[in-house]
């Protein structure tokens, strides 16, 4: 077969490459730095294996991972890299900075596999056989696109005026959230390690953020937790005692914005919705689609709806 998903999550493309997660193969394709993909990767395993990413992704997975591959190879999209009479080839994905999907071409035939992504702004690739993200695969999760960005930025303004407020989100998405309120909302930005630190890869490659500044050196630069101060935290922190409003960004929740104890809970999502999966597959038509399941419990359920209303023979995966 000329894919897998393996138990640990890692895709198995042809005989040469795997992605997101550990395995023997000579090469491995990090689709992108969030800690699901990065899963299982061990510093002596990784020493063994050709490292393959775009440039953003190696710098936040370095910071993440703690180290960086020793044998890493930075590939530009729409660029290939070839292991014996096989190769890959990178294509931009709408999800966090440096996120890529990738075309393994072989003499069986082709697998494309989307990472995770949202649209618009991802390419649809067309492979003979498909690996589909299937984190929000379940008819419940579509929503209107922009609403939750618009809700976001108009609860920061709101709650700016009566006070500080402190933000919550997975490091990758905070970057997502304060390009939202670049031009909107005039604060000072501060930022917990983890946030600044990835702040700063978000940065050197060109990504539009407002000024933003360390958490802990707001002392020495003389900035007071006034009104005009928005705070970015881990999500993990969201149960310590937070500074003025709290703002958590999830993933996905019931509705775009609920009320939480102390402030708001906002659906801010970097994946695609259920809608935008089908339509992925629909115009990609591919031979087969495997939905991954290492990552998502609506794997099963997408793989049906993939059968049902497009008439593509699809599975779940592992
Ligand atoms: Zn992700």
């Amino acid at each position: 077969m000329n894919v897998e998903i393996t138990g640990k999550g890692t895709i198995l493309m042809g005989s040469k490459f795997a992605a997101d997660g550990p395995s023997d193969r000579e090469v491995l394709f990090v689709s992108h730095a969030h800690w699901d993909h990065l899963a299982g990767l061990k510093r002596r395993v990784l020493e063994s294996q050709t490292v393959v990413s775009s440039a953003a992704t190696l710098d936040l997975a370095s910071e993440l991972l703690g180290f960086r591959p020793r044998n890493a190879f930075a590939l530009e999209h729409n660029k290939s890299f070839r292991a014996g009479d096989e190769h890959l080839t990178i294509y931009p994905a709408n999800h966090i900075l440096g996120s890529a999907q990738a075309l393994v071409e072989t003499k069986q035939g082709s697998v494309g596999y989307t990472g995770d992504f949202k649209q618009p702004d991802t390419p649809v690739l067309q492979p003979d056989t498909l690996v589909i993200e299937a984190t929000y695969g379940a008819p419940m999760y579509q929503r209107q696109l922009g609403e939750a960005e618009v809700a976001f930025v108009e609860i920061v303004e709101k709650c700016l005026k009566n006070g500080p407020l402190t933000v919550y989100a997975y490091a990758a998405k905070a970057q997502e959230a304060m390009s939202l309120l670049n031009g909107f909302v005039d604060a000072n930005f501060l930022l917990d390690e983890e946030c600044h630190k990835m702040a700063q890869v978000y940065s050197k490659h060109g990504y539009k953020l407002p000024r933003f500044h360390q958490l802990s050196a707001a002392k020495e630069l003389d900035i007071t937790f006034g009104s005009n101060t928005v705070i970015f935290k881990t999500l993990g922190k969201s149960n310590e005692k937070c500074i003025g409003t709290k703002i958590v960004l999830s993933g996905w929740s019931p509705s775009v914005i609920n009320t939480i104890r102390g402030g708001y809970m906002i659906r801010l999502s970097d994946h695609a919705d259920f809608t935008q999966l089908l339509q992925y597959v629909e115009e990609s038509r591919p031979k087969i689609v495997y939905t991954d399941g290492s990552r998502s419990s609506y794997a099963q359920v997408l793989a049906k709806a993939i059968e049902k209303r497009l008439g593509i023979t699809a599975r779940a995966a592992p």
